[in-house]
């Protein structure tokens, strides 16, 4: 890993024993807690639109905090590797945003939350996709990246997401061949968005770009070094490295508030006060502003396609740490 950062530890809560608990810091020995009670939720199911993903272990459960120094805080399963899926979402937003600028990209998907599921084929009032965080907005996303490198939009995608998580990432070739072979409604959206012109692309090409960036494969400590680096104003916090604009982080951030937890944003937004966003992987990325990335893994999702873990540990992390954006003070 990069020099000047520093691994707090990876050990999960079990393994503690009193003298080692007491000398860890008071945050990891929070993380500890919300791992050993959390562990016990055993209730969701993975997710089981492709067979691929049904295949997860639904006992996995790790929990990863990054902070704005570079310290990455880490408890249980954090290097088990899964699928990123829609948390790929605000990334390729901010890219498409980087890359064409916002006037083209705001030219074609909106910013409203959908109030919709994920995968609802709903579009806007002037047949735009409601916003980048449903599949119809990312897939569009997916086609303005399309628009400006072509057949290397894939490649670009994936080399700007790896800076995010300052590794290079790969992708789950089984996933993504799943992804593809079952994503008729996808490509449902993906034909109705050419018809609108908010694709102008080959759809099949676009799809398979929207395809693959959802089978790139992180883990808990990369999404929480990826939330560092969105609530970094685009800096990643081990790396040092300037990955995207402030201007890009500030609307992809907007848009993770209002949608990112899909037709759970309102009550999200309201309980815990974190711009986030899920995916049905099993992750959950967490960005605080000015404070801190947060990135959960569990596969077992609630009927959002969100993973049920993963919302108990932001929820208490918000609640133990006061963490809602709306509850701030100038000396905060
Ligand atoms: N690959 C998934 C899909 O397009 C991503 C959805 C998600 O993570 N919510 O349906």
């Amino acid at each position: 890993m990069t020099s000047g950062s520093h691994v707090a530890s990876a050990q999960p809560a079990k393994a503690s024993s009193a003298a080692w608990t007491s000398s860890r810091p008071p945050l990891l020995r929070f993380l500890d807690r919300c791992h050993a009670d959390f562990v016990a939720e055993t209730g969701g199911d993975v997710a089981r639109y492709i067979p691929e993903l049904s295949k997860a272990d639904p006992s996995h459960f790790g929990i990863s905090l990054a902070t704005l120094d570079g310290h990455v805080y880490e408890v249980g399963d954090t290097k088990v590797p899964f699928t990123i899926q829609s948390m790929s979402k605000p990334f390729v937003f901010a890219l498409a945003l980087d890359t064409l600028g916002a006037e083209r990209v705001e030219s074609v998907i909106g910013v409203e939350p959908s109030g919709d599921p994920f995968n609802s084929i709903r579009l806007n009032a002037e047949n735009h996709p409601f916003n980048p965080m449903v599949n119809a907005g990312a897939i569009a996303c997916s086609g303005l990246v399309h628009e400006a490198k072509g057949a290397g939009a894939f490649e670009h995608i994936r080399r700007e997401l790896s800076r995010f998580a300052g590794r290079d990432l790969g992708v789950d070739e089984a996933v993504y061949r799943s992804e593809s072979l079952t994503g008729d409604r996808n490509r449902a959206i993906g034909y109705l968005l050419r018809t609108n012109a908010v694709i102008k692309d080959n759809v099949a090409e676009v799809l398979d770009v929207y395809f693959r960036q959802c089978a790139i494969l992180v883990t808990a400590r990369d999404i929480a070094i990826m939330a560092a680096t969105l609530a970094n104003r685009g800096i990643n916090p081990v790396t040092g490295e300037q990955v995207t604009t402030p201007y890009a982080i500030a609307r992809t951030l907007s848009v993770m508030t209002s949608s990112g937890m899909y037709d759970y944003a309102g009550e999200w937004i309201y309980r815990i006060g974190i711009p986030a966003k899920s995916g049905v992987g099993g992750g959950i990325l967490s960005a605080l502003p000015a404070r801190l990335g947060l990135g959960s893994y569990s596969p077992r999702l609630d009927r959002h396609g969100n993973s049920v873990r993963g919302i108990r540990v932001c929820a208490a992390l918000s609640r133990h740490y006061d963490l809602h954006m709306l509850n701030r003070s100038d000396d905060a």
